[in-house]
């Protein structure tokens, strides 16, 4: 992984050019942003563009250390995940000041191969505070030529000490059209694509989690009923209002679900307010509507994430939805 191969984070990435090309890499970072936007990958081509030696600066993904971070056995780099390895031992507290002796051991350490030593911890929300204060004996007092980036979804988690002492760069939910090519990019059909990336609210993980299995298919299936609504019988609307309760169970499924209602509507009052000027006082009319379908899906599912009724709350939404009547 390259810098120039991290897309939708170009604020965060100049950030580290920046640092970089001036030779004033921080002794240590803060990655924070949502899960799955790419932050880790970006610690990682950080990483390649410390120790590449064909481009230094970007990293080249081929040269023998680039290939090395790539495989994460390159001597001068250590990552440390937290989450996996809590998840391979019971006693998650012990793990993490284990992790984090670990980390400042390898800092320790004089570079191997390349000018600097590199440590990355993911996860690193879940260090406890003992692990905390032990990594902030590295942070006061860094052993030279060495950079520690913490990746965390929540800073705040951290304690105040610890944040005060790392440059902070902040991760940005990624754009529909990044998470979309991203997709394709790692093999995911163009249509499933283009179906998952709006419903993935700017995280490739959650993206590709809606692109697999049969979730896209259902999604584009339930856009399909919902573009005829309001011509369906009451019937076919309570049949599929129970479908969609029946789905409550898994919550990826069922959040999907959410966003495809949500996101069209959204396409609804979009439609509305390009067609309002054309269609006179009507227009204005259907923008409303538009936008009050809207107000009450989101309702809706505020509602559902509250565990209220969710069969009752399908049904009312789904016959608004029908009685609301077409756009345009
Ligand atoms: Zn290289």
């Amino acid at each position: 992984m390259t810098l120039d191969g991290i897309l939708g984070q170009d604020r965060a990435v100049d950030l580290l050019r920046r640092s970089l090309s001036a030779g004033r890499l921080a002794h240590a970072y803060v990655f924070t942003g949502p899960p799955g936007v790419g932050k880790r990958a970006t610690a990682l081509a950080l990483a390649s563009a410390c120790l590449c030696t064909t481009r230094p600066g970007e990293g080249c993904d081929s040269c023998p250390e680039c290939r090395l971070v790539g495989a994460l056995t390159h001597p001068d780099l250590f990552l440390e995940d937290l989450a996996r390895a809590q998840a391979e031992r019971a006693t998650a507290s012990q793990v993490s000041i284990e992790q984090v002796r670990r980390v400042r051991g390898h800092l320790a350490l004089r570079a191997v191969r390349g000018p600097r030593k590199l440590a990355v911890i993911d996860d690193a929300e879940r260090m406890t505070g003992d692990a905390q204060n032990a990594l902030l004996k590295t942070l006061e007092e860094p052993p030279g030529r060495t950079t520690l980036v913490l990746v965390a979804t929540n800073a705040a988690v951290l304690l105040p000490t610890i944040r005060s002492r790392c440059q902070q760069v902040r991760f940005a939910p990624l754009e529909d059209a990044v998470i979309e090519r991203l997709l394709v990019d790692g093999g995911v059909e163009p249509a499933d694509a283009a179906t998952a990336a709006p419903l993935a609210e700017g995280s490739l993980v959650r993206g590709r989690e809606l692109a697999s299995g049969d979730l896209a298919e259902r999604c584009r299936e339930l856009r399909d009923r919902l573009d005829r609504i309001h011509v369906a019988p009451v019937t076919d609307v309570l049949d599929l209002a129970a479908e969609m309760t029946a789905s409550r169970g898994a919550r990826a499924e069922q959040s999907a679900l959410v966003s495809t209602v949500l996101d069209w509507c959204r396409r609804r009052v979009r439609t509305a307010v390009e067609g309002a000027g054309a269609a006179g006082p009507g227009g204005l009319d259907a923008v409303r509507r538009a936008v009050r379908q809207l107000e009450r899906t989101y309702a809706t599912s505020r509602d559902l994430d509250r565990h209220a009724n969710a069969h009752l709350s399908w049904d009312v939404l789904l016959l608004e939805l029908r009685r609301a009547g077409p756009i345009a």
